[in-house]
């Protein structure tokens, strides 16, 4: 099994060569299918399997088909893609690999970082002219929002990375909170290193008719 007969596009292909990805990881091989269909996805998958990949590839190649091409970047972006994580470690992993996987390709895609425990002006600052991910911890996120630095309302694609940790550091009522903003026609990706009840009850109630994926 290769990216391209996984569904990957020529430049997306060409992104995953360029970070060094041969061949796709067995989580990848289950993922990028459905989630370029569309399908919501709950994953059971650790660090290390390349899970966040599995997500960032397929949603990247969504993404090429609604944002406009480098030379003629819009003014202001409207934030398509949201991706919540439990820890700034992660926020900024995830980051890094939207940043070098969507660095080739000829539509020009931005990526916001925000998360807690730094000051919020860098971060408003950073969002002014909008992106087209924002990849956040919840509670930093919820303060953005407040603060008018961030709108949720054309969020098209959701994933949950970590949903076990996200639930464990006590971020449940920050994630309804969060839902409550989006709009109720979306996909929803949700991955877990473990699938614990309260993942469980997560995922019942936030997807529909999910691809299951289990490494
Ligand atoms: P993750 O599970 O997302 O934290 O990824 C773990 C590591 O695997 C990261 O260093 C990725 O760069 C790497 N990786 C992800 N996908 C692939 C692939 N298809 N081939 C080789 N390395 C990969």
């Amino acid at each position: 099994m290769n990216f391209a007969e996984l569904g990957l596009n020529a430049e997306l292909q060409s992104s995953a060569a360029q970070a060094g990805f041969t061949a796709p990881t067995p989580v990848q091989i289950e993922a990028i299918g459905p989630v370029l269909k569309g399908r919501d996805v709950l994953a059971t998958a650790q660090t290390g399997s390349g899970k966040t990949a599995a997500y960032v590839l397929p949603l990247l190649q969504l993404l090429m088909a609604v944002t406009a091409p480098r030379d003629d970047a819009p003014k202001k972006r409207t934030t398509q893609v949201l991706v919540l994580v439990p820890t700034r470690e992660l926020a900024t992993q995830v980051s890094d690999v939207l940043r070098d996987l969507a660095r080739p390709l000829t539509q020009s895609i931005k990526v916001g970082t925000v998360f807690g425990g730094v000051s919020i002006n860098p971060q408003m600052m950073s969002l002014r002219s909008g992106a087209d991910v924002v990849v956040a911890t919840p509670g930093r996120l919820l303060d953005l929002v407040d603060h008018n630095a961030l709108h949720l309302g054309q969020v098209q694609h959701l994933v949950l990375d970590e949903a076990d940790r996200l639930l464990d550091l006590g971020f449940a009522e920050e994630l309804q909170r969060i839902l409550a903003l989006l709009p109720t026609k979306r996909q929803n990706l949700l991955f877990s290193a473990t699938f614990e009840p309260t993942v469980q009850t997560l995922a019942e109630a936030l997807l529909s008719n999910p691809a299951r994926i289990t490494i």
